[in-house]
C-alpha cells in the first residue's frame, strides 16, 4: 500500500509536532522551512563568539500531554526548568539555546531547509526556485498573515468562516537586541520583566546556560515595537539600549545585533487547534490556535496530526 504524502511548511514547534507523531504512524512526511535552521520563532543566535536566544526566552508547561514530552526531553538534558524573578512557579529553558528542543524534535524526520513555499497549485507546492513537492496533506504553520499571502498567490479561495477566522488573528511585533558586554554586573537574577517602558523583558544568557560572555537580550514592548516597526534598527537599537542604562552599565556593551519579529506573540487567536479548509486537503496550525505560545504551538501540531491519523 502507498504511503500517504504529507506536506508541512514551517519547522517551529507545530510542525515538528506534527511531524514527529505522522511520521511514528507510518505516513511519509517531509518538512520544509525557509529558514537556515529548524525552530523558527525558538531561535538562538550566535554572534562574537557568544550566544542569545532572541525569540521565546522560555516555555509553560500546563498540559499532560506536553508534560510527557518535556519529561522525556528533561532527561535528554535539552531542557531544565527555571525561575524567573516575578513569576512564582517554574518554567523551562533550554540551557544550550531554545533552538535545541526543535532540532532535537527534528531528529530522524525529512527537514529540507531554505527552501520557501510560495505557491500551491493542484497537490504541489512550489518554492521560490521552482522545486516541487507534491503532497496528499499539506499542513501550514507559518504565520497567518503569511499564509493568507500565500494562499492569494496560489489563487486557494476561502469559504467566509474560513477566511473570517484568519483575518480575525493578530500578532504583536518584537524588537529584540542581543548584547555582549564586556563585564556585566548582573542585578537581572535570570531574567527580569519591566513595566512602563519602551523594554519589557531583560535577560541574561550566561545565566540560563548558553554562553559563559556576558550577554543580555533585551525585549522591546509590543506598543513599542508596533510604533516604531518601520524604522531604522540602528535608531530603535539606541533607544532600547537606552532604556535599560539604569539596570546594565551600557558602556559595557562591547557589540550588539538586532532583530525585527513581525509575528512575534499571537495576540488574537482562534479557539479551535486548527483548521482544516473545506475546498482544499490543508489544515493550518500553529500558536494562533489555541492558547498562543510554545505549548500552544505543539498542542496545534498534536491535534493535527491525530485527526489526520
Ligand atoms: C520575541 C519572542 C518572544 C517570545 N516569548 C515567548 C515565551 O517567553 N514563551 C512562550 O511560550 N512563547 C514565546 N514566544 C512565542 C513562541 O516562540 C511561539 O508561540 C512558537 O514558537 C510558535 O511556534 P510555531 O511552530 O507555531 O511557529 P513558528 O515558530 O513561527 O514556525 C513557523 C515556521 O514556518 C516557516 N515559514 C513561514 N513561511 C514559510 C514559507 N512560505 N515557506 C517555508 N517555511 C515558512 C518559518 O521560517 C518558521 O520556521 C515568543 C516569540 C517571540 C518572537
Amino acid at each position: 500500500m502507498t504511503k500517504q504524502k504529507i506536506l508541512i511548511i514551517g519547522a517551529g514547534i507545530a510542525g515538528l509536532r506534527a511531524a514527529q507523531v505522522l511520521s511514528h504512524a507510518s505516513f511519509e512526511v517531509t518538512i520544509v522551512d525557509k529558514g537556515r535552521g529548524v525552530g523558527g520563532r525558538m531561535a538562538t543566535r550566535r554572534f562574537a563568539d557568544t550566544k542569545a536566544d532572541h525569540g521565546a526566552q522560555y516555555f509553560s508547561v500546563k498540559s499532560t500531554i506536553f508534560q510527557e514530552f518535556i519529561d522525556e526531553a528533561e532527561k535528554q538534558h535539552i531542557i531544565k526548568s527555571w525561575k524567573v524573578s516575578d513569576r512564582t512557579h517554574p518554567r523551562y529553558i533550554c540551557p544550550d539555546g531554545m533552538n535545541t528542543l526543535p532540532k532535537f524534535m527534528a531528529q530522524g524526520l525529512d527537514v529540507k531547509l531554505s527552501q520557501k513555499i510560495v505557491r500551491i497549485a493542484h497537490g504541489v507546492a512550489f518554492t521560490e526556485s521552482e522545486e516541487q513537492y507534491d503532497f496528499d496533506q499539506l499542513i501550514i504553520s507559518a504565520p497567518i498573515p503569511q499564509v493568507l499571502q500565500l494562499f492569494e498567490d496560489s489563487d486557494i479561495l476561502l469559504e467566509a468562516d474560513e477566511e473570517n477566522i484568519l483575518s480575525s488573528i493578530q500578532y504583536d511585533p518584537c524588537w529584540a537586541v542581543m548584547a555582549k558586554l564586556k563585564t556585566f554586573d548582573n542585578t537581572i537574577t535570570g531574567g527580569r520583566i519591566l513595566e512602563n517602558s519602551p523594554v519589557s523583558w531583560i535577560v541574561d544568557n550566561a545565566e540560563k546556560g548558553l554562553t559563559e560572555n556576558p550577554t543580555i537580550t533585551i525585549h522591546a514592548s509590543a506598543d513599542y515595537s508596533q510604533s516604531h516597526l518601520e524604522e531604522n534598527a540602528e535608531k530603535v537599537a539606541s533607544e532600547l539600549i537606552a532604556s535599560v542604562s539604569d539596570i546594565v552599565n551600557v558602556e559595557q556593551i562591547d557589540t550588539y545585533q538586532i532583530h525585527r519579529w513581525r509575528y512575534a506573540l499571537a495576540s488574537q487567536r482562534a479557539t479551535a487547534r486548527f483548521l482544516q479548509l473545506k475546498n482544499y486537503p490543508i489544515c493550518i496550525g500553529g500558536d494562533a490556535f489555541g492558547i498562543g505560545n510554545v505549548e500552544g504551538a505543539f498542542l496545534s501540531g498534536e491535534a493535527i496530526a491525530q485527526a489526520i491519523c
